[in-house]
């Protein structure tokens, strides 16, 4: 089996809970969105659709080569899971050599989550609110996939752009506190917006959010200011 990949480097993670941690990232090509702000456009097909086919012993070379002591394996995207076949098997070649594995996600394939949850340590979510990406609602599909996600160790994190909603976020908020109040809520300011006042908006989102959920943050993307990819 082969997965369609568009990049694997080192680099230090730069969203969410573990910001600054040496990760090894396997970027998988294409999503099942289309966020009006993405910031990896290559990795969802937009402009040109370049990416390598690889097969299992390819990418786990690769990833060996660049792992010395890092904290973990991010895999990425956009959407990883949609290529779940491929890491069910590359998973656990991972966790036989003892590395540790960290999705970035969409969060809207609970399916796909289901069957590889168990190779799987941390889960960085997403919650994609209509208002922020520009896209359909996935309120349902957030859901599922957070219940299921909910038996290991996950976060959430937010864009929010100086379109997104109160009724979005306090949505999303009350989403999370449905299966778990503790579970920290990450809103990160989206990068373009950053010079327009989007962090008195973060700041406003965080005081509503907080009536609701024990841990919410407000955290930018940190590898946009330190230049690194
Ligand atoms: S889900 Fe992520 S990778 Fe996909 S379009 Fe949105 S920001 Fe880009």
């Amino acid at each position: 089996m082969k997965a369609r990949i568009l990049e694997i480097f080192r680099s230090v993670q730069g969203e969410g809970k573990y910001v600054g941690a040496s990760h090894v990232f396997v970027r998988f090509f294409e999503c099942n969105m289309h966020c009006v702000w993405c910031d990896t456009p290559a990795s969802i097909g937009d402009g040109k659709r370049e990416y390598k086919e690889l097969t299992l012993d390819d990418v786990l070379s690769k990833v060996n080569d660049l792992y010395g002591n890092s904290h973990s394996v991010s895999i990425t995207g956009g959407e990883p899971l949609l290529q779940k076949d491929f890491l069910k098997e590359f998973c656990p070649a991972l966790h036989q050599e003892g590395k540790k594995i960290y999705l970035d996600t969409n969060g809207t394939l609970p399916g796909g989550l289901q069957e590889i949850i168990k190779h799987i340590d941390i889960i960085a979510m997403d919650l994609k609110l209509p208002s922020s990406t520009g896209q359909k609602p996935f309120w349902t599909e957030h859901r599922d996939f957070l219940n299921i996600a909910s038996c290991k160790e996950v976060f959430i994190k937010a864009v929010i752009s100086l379109n997104t909603t109160r009724q979005d976020v306090l949505k999303a908020a009350r989403l999370v506190a449905d299966v778990d109040p503790g579970i920290l809520f990450i809103l990160q300011p989206n990068y373009l917006d950053m010079k327009k006042g989007v962090i008195d908006h973060c700041l406003e989102h965080q005081k509503t959010c907080a009536k609701i959920l024990k841990d919410v943050r407000i955290l930018p993307q940190v590898h946009k200011f330190m230049k690194l990819r």
